[in-house]
């Protein structure tokens, strides 16, 4: 299921993220091809100019009466028009011209088509009478996908207006290799942004794989640990049909893995509550030091039963009121002991010492029992880890510093572990005081 996300967040990403490059590559590209045409368009308008500003020292208007003072050559057109690929209609004075090149249509046709179109654009005023007139710029559409830019030069004094065109070059507007380098952009920023959307893809889905892998391995140790008492419930239940004589040992059976299940669905309850964040925290004010003499009485006697001592060790400044959940924190403070308990041999002592520190409460659990190897440190507050399975008895299902954490974690604070001098191990708490 996550592979298939993952594939189709790499094409969505890539196709999107490709789409905008492409959008950008195509508006600097539109953009570059109209800086291109508008300058062979400046060009042009500048190559009229002088065309008209040449005729004009050809022809001296004076008293109203035309001075020609030397003839255009058909050479010095045929220069004209090839070296820019131009089209110059001078009926007046160069009548026998036929042009120097062969556009792609009809020279005769387009400059009928030109004179057509500029006829079209009215002149309103001729304020300088004596100044040549010259219409805008056209472009005019040859018959084989040629275009053409058109202009007229009207010269007062000659009949005939004059008609320049030049072939609009796509090729030069917009090189062949323009158009590579402009590809090759498309193309290595399109590999660049697949290769990015599916290392930021994977980056992004790491932490679900990991969660999806987690909540996998804890509902198969779950479903492990709820199918055991199961077994031993049925097989009593069995036994009692077979062997009614021995029924209430059966019966106490059942009753002792009912309890188990209960315990173990309560501390499955509480992980998956605080999972999805629905745990309910009822913080309030409480007096330290009245909570560790009312733990202490609670557990002396527990921690007797399987002789071992219970010592408390208090600060002699007083210590501070905090604001937690009481019933959470006791929840804690069973879990150490009984862990302190269970993990250690009789006639071994359990130390709870508590102190004040930059403005944090500390709680320390200290035993002399088997101790946590060094190995399994880093493991210990995940679900169901435990150190050795065979070490522990039925009452462990390796949850107990995994709900320890979350509490403690509820509060802001933090839990870490270290050996005990001469053997066993100190849980330390941490907890910001809150004011
Ligand atoms: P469990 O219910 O198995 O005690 P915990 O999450 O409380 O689960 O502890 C995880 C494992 O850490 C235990 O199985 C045990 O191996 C180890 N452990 C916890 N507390 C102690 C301790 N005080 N001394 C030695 N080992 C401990």
């Amino acid at each position: 299921m996550l592979d298939k996300l993952r594939r189709n967040l790499i094409l969505l990403y890539t196709f999107s993220t490709s789409l905008i490059l492409t959008l950008v590559i195509v508006i600097l590209f539109i953009s570059s091809f109209n800086q291109g045409k508008n300058f062979q368009k400046e060009s042009f308008q500048s190559t009229v100019f002088s065309i008209s500003s040449s005729i004009k020292r050809e022809y001296v208007v004076n008293n109203s009466k035309i001075i020609k003072l030397e003839e255009i050559t058909d050479y010095e057109l045929s220069k004209l028009e090839k070296m820019d690929k131009m089209i110059i209609d001078m009926k007046e004075t160069n009548p026998d011209f036929k042009g120097a090149w062969t556009p792609k249509t009809n020279r005769d046709a387009l400059l009928e088509r030109l004179e057509s179109e500029l006829n079209k654009i009215q002149i309103t005023s001729n304020i300088f009478k004596d100044e040549e007139i010259q219409k805008p710029t056209i472009t005019i559409k040859g018959d084989n996908r040629d275009y053409y830019y058109g202009a007229s030069i009207s010269i007062p004094g000659l009949k005939d207006d004059i008609y320049v065109m030049q072939y609009i070059d796509f090729k030069r507007i917009m090189p062949i290799k323009k158009v590579i380098y402009y590809l090759c952009i498309e193309t290595i920023g399109i590999l660049a942004l697949a290769i990015l959307s599916r290392v930021l893809v994977k980056k992004s889905l790491a932490p679900i794989e990991e969660n999806m892998k987690e909540q996998k391995e804890f509902v198969a140790a779950a479903s492990h640990e709820l199918k055991s008492p199961l077994a031993v419930i049925q097989a009593n239940a069995s036994a009692i049909k077979f062997n009614p004589d021995n029924r209430d040992e059966y019966i106490k059976g059942v009753n002792t893995e009912c309890k188990r299940m209960s315990r173990l669905i309560q501390d499955l309850l509480f992980l998956s509550s605080s999972d999805s964040c629905k745990l309910n925290i009822k913080k309030e004010y409480i007096d330290t030091e009245t909570f560790l003499i009312d733990a202490y009485e609670r557990y002396r006697s527990f921690c007797s039963e399987s002789q071992h001592s219970l010592e408390i060790n208090l600060p002699e400044e007083e210590l501070p009121f905090i604001y937690v959940d009481k019933e959470r924190l006791e929840q804690v403070f069973s879990i150490l002991i009984d862990n302190a308990v269970g993990y250690s041999s009789s006639n071994t002592n359990i130390k709870i010492t508590s102190f004040v520190k930059d403005k944090n409460i500390y709680f320390e659990f200290e035993d002399h029992g088997i101790g946590i190897p060094d190995y399994a440190k880093k493991n210990i507050f995940n679900r169901f880890y435990r150190v050795d399975s065979s070490r522990t008895d039925k009452k462990h299902f390796g949850l107990g510093l995994s709900i320890v954490q979350e509490i403690v974690n509820m509060h802001s604070g933090s839990i870490y572990l270290r050996d005990t001098l001469n053997g066993g191990c100190t849980f330390i708490i941490k907890i910001p005081i809150e004011v």
